[in-house]
């Protein structure tokens, strides 16, 4: 065996599973990570620029000084993939390996609504990228009241609590700003509700109320009229808007549907349990590329990296891949500048009640807001470049811990 790894993207869970790796692996085992650009992206940040809690220009690190010595960071685009030949190819490269791992993540395509370039900048706005959150903050600093309208294009995203921390904190903002009472806010989602999860769903549904926060659900977007300003569903409702925030059709990288290894929506068919690709042998997925049915979030990432090592360095030494992962997710909900709510669940508990990580200690508090999570939320940042990406495992399971919840 020739023994070469090559991860294919170096952002939250291609660095994170790089990193891990080379620490479990011997030094004969060589790891290459490749990456279009050197600029990773703090995604989390991105929520708080709208709203100035958070400056764009603090988000963005080099990524090479997170990837650990021993690692051979590649600048390049990822141009095809061929599993049957083992072989990664770039623009400028050929890469051959015995275990891939695909951590490409996934893109928004405003491209593919109808209508939304017409009115881009314009009167439609995203908080999904670093340039257009700064755009949304020069926006929404000269709003005066009218009515924003936050819309989920079509499922799946990235992070499905985004769009609700959005309302909540523009709720926040307009009312700090005095012109609340001017300002309608609403939610309109493909879902049946707020979330995805029943559960948290009532609670967030329930807080929205009390904000004075409209949710539309059932809303699949056909087009954006952005001269009429108005979003239309299949189904020929119509919703009206003065400012649009949008999160557009979401997608895996291009490479993956090139390289036909995709499920039709561009992410990579994945065993919810092994996270072994389903249809070739040698690959790994992990973070927002595969298809597994959970929240598409740098905290499921971290928790995956685990299984992913442990099942190559378990194929590595003769044995089958074993089926650990469960769709473990942990999110903070941001209810304003100064509370958070927090979940944590799998593909079959949903969120519940309880303390975390600490049973009864906390010191955060599960599916109720508190300060306590918001310095948990503020504090994540730290811990993302100083822990998190480095692939350790702060003594948790990569599984739901079910001590500390309150069931029934
Ligand atoms: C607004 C917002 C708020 C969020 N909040 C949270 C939160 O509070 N908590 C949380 O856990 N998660 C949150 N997330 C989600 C989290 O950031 C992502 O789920 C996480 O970054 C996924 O990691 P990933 O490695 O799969 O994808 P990414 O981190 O996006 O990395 C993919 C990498 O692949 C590279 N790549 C792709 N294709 C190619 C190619 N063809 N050639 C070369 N390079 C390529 C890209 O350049 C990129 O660096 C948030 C995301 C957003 C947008």
């Amino acid at each position: 065996m020739s023994k070469k790894i090559v991860v294919l993207g170096a952002g939250t869970a291609g660095t994170i599973v790089s990193n891990n790796l080379r620490r479990h692996l011997p030094a004969d085992w060589e790891i290459t990570v490749i990456d279009r650009d050197d600029n990773h992206v703090y995604q989390p940040g991105l929520l708080f620029v709208p709203f100035g809690i958070q400056k764009s220009s603090t988000l963005t690190k080099s990524r090479k000084k997170y990837i650990t010595a021993g690692i051979n960071f590649v600048i390049d685009e990822i141009t095809h993939i061929d599993p049957d030949k083992k072989q990664v190819k770039t623009r400028n490269h050929q890469f051959d390996y015995d275990f891939l791992v695909i951590s490409t993540g996934c893109r928004i395509n405003p491209e593919e609504n109808d209508g939304m370039m017409d009115a881009w900048g314009k009167n439609v706005f995203t908080f999904y990228y670093l340039e257009m959150a700064d755009m949304l903050r020069q926006k929404l600093n000269e709003f005066q009241g009218g009515k924003i309208v936050m819309n989920i294009a079509e499922m799946p995203i990235k992070c499905p609590v985004a769009p609700i921390e959005f309302v909540f904190l523009a709720d926040w903002y307009t009312k700090s700003k005095g012109i609340r009472n001017k300002t309608e806010i609403e939610l309109v989602t493909p879902l049946p509700g707020a979330f995805t999860k029943p559960k948290a769903t009532a609670v967030f549904t329930e807080a929205a109320k009390q904000k004075n926060i409209k949710i539309t659900p059932g809303f699949e977007l056909n087009r954006v009229d952005g001269k009429e300003k108005f979003i239309e569903s299949v189904q020929g409702d119509k919703v009206n808007y003065d400012l649009l925030v949008t999160v557009p059709t979401t997608s895996g990288d291009p490479v993956i549907t090139n390289s036909k290894m995709d499920d039709g929506l561009g992410f990579v068919p994945t065993h919810h349990n092994t996270l072994k690709a389903l249809k070739h042998d040698g690959v790994y997925v992990i973070g927002d590329a595969t298809n597994v049915p959970t929240s598409k979030a740098g905290s499921v990432a971290h928790y995956e990296a685990d299984v992913v090592v442990f099942n190559i360095m378990a194929e590595i030494y003769g044995a089958k891949p074993e089926e650990i992962f469960d769709g473990h997710s942990t999110c903070f909900i941001v209810y304003s500048k100064g509370s958070s709510s927090l979940i944590d669940f799998n593909y079959k508990i949903e969120p519940l009640p309880g303390k975390f990580p600490m049973p009864k200690l906390g010191p955060f508090t599960l599916l109720k807001e508190t300060k306590m999570n918001w310095y948990g939320k503020l504090g994540f940042e730290a811990l993302y470049w100083n822990v998190l990406l480095a692939g350790k495992h702060l003594g948790a399971p990569p599984t739901l811990v079910m001590a500390g919840k309150e069931v029934g």
